[in-house]
């Protein structure tokens, strides 16, 4: 199968593009499975369909000159395509779905895509989700994803035969991988096409099928991989990895934290202060994702107030700087079976000292009234 695309055109190598052209179509005319009596046509005409694709495409040919056969054809595996805009001819023959190749060492190109909406057309070729933590998010983190990609079958070359050399065009649907039915109906005679029963579509028939792909032309791969976890990434964002040519696509999954709640940059939580703590005033430690700070819980604060700690938020992604933690105060009333001899007393001692009576004003009422107190 290994050969040259000059010699499997038949032309020189200093052809010019209308002599590459004009080549194709004689060959093709001439190896074409369905006119064709050649031996072994339906790969002969893959092989020549293949060289058209690469030399029929000057940006790709200019690589296939440089690289040689053998280098260019694993390039191409390995997911390299000189001229992403694609043109060639026709159905796509040999064209790999990109490899995993060897360990995958080219090195991935990762972009981070964020809320949707990325462009360019096709579906992913393997999905993932993974799931971190808050405080992944705001540190950022590294996490091992795995993915199942599938592959051209290297043994068979994707024929899916044991000896790719005696695969042979489909005698059922003469190498089209569609067979049509016709049918009398009411109407008049009706023609369904469906795939070929005999070679699944492939049009290629083979005594024994290969035993690494099981005559499917294509291998699963399971695959894992560390990913870089942006901070700041948000709950249900789709990350995009390239490897190798194939494309990833990892679903970010921001898990629920025991006492933050985030909204965007911004970091929620409820601290509980006692009732002493509010009336007095004083220095609290509050936890943060970035550990615990003090925080001033100013004299006579009421329950629900709400605290802002500048900055102590989770990173923005698209601009500088991180949002804001806020602290909303609640005062806990103590469980009287809880409270000492000690504190019992004073308690008494507050409200016969008049502790017990609540001064307000008319507004007070008021806004009782519309419920709209907190
Ligand atoms: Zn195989
Ligand atoms: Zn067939």
């Amino acid at each position: 199968m290994a050969r040259d695309y000059y010699d499997a055109l038949g032309v020189d190598r200093d052809a010019s593009q209308d002599e590459v052209k004009s080549a194709y179509r004689e060959k093709a005319r001439e190896y074409h499975p369905d006119a064709s009596d050649h031996e072994n046509a339906q790969e002969r005409f893959k092989e020549i369909q293949e060289a058209y694709e690469v030399l029929g495409d000057e940006e790709k040919r200019e690589a296939y000159d440089q690289m040689g056969h053998d280098r260019f054809k694993q390039a191409e595996k390995q997911g390299f395509d000189p001229s992403e805009a694609g043109a060639g001819a026709g159905t796509g023959g040999g064209r790999s779905r990109g490899g995993m190749g060897g360990g995958g060492g080219l090195g991935d190109i990762f972009d981070d895509l964020f809320g949707g909406g990325f462009g360019g057309g096709g579906g992913p070729d393997a999905k993932t989700s993974v799931t971190v933590t808050l405080e992944d998010v705001y540190e950022g983190a590294e996490k091992e994803v795995t993915y199942t990609t599938t592959a051209e079958c290297g043994t068979c070359d994707g024929t899916g035969a044991a000896e790719p050399s005696n695969a042979r065009r489909c005698g059922t649907c003469g190498g089209s991988g569609r067979v049509e039915q016709r049918q009398r109906t009411p109407f008049g005679q009706a023609t369904t096409v469906t795939e070929c029963p005999d070679c699944g579509g492939s049009g290629t028939a083979y005594d024994e099928a290969c035993g690494d792909c099981a005559g499917d032309g294509e291998v699963r791969d399971r695959v894992t991989r560390t990913v870089e976890i942006p901070a700041g990434v948000e709950d249900g964002t789709t990350l995009r990895l390239r490897d190798a040519g194939t494309e990833i696509h990892i679903e970010v999954r921001v898990e629920e934290h025991d006492i933050f709640e985030r909204d965007g940059a911004d970091v929620y939580y409820a601290h509980p202060v006692s009732f002493p703590q509010a009336v007095f005033g004083d220095t609290v430690t509050v936890p943060t994702l970035e550990g615990e700070v003090d925080m001033e819980v100013s004299a006579g604060t009421r329950s629900g107030e709400t605290f802002r700690l500048s900055d102590r938020g989770i990173p923005r992604m698209q601009r500088r700087g991180r949002g804001d933690q806020y602290v909303r105060v609640e005062v806990v009333v103590p469980n009287p079976s809880d409270l000492t001899d000690e504190q019992r007393e004073a308690l008494s001692e507050f409200a016969s000292a008049g502790g017990d009576e609540i001064e307000y004003d008319e507004g007070f009422l008021e806004k009782l009234k519309r419920g709209v107190f907190s």
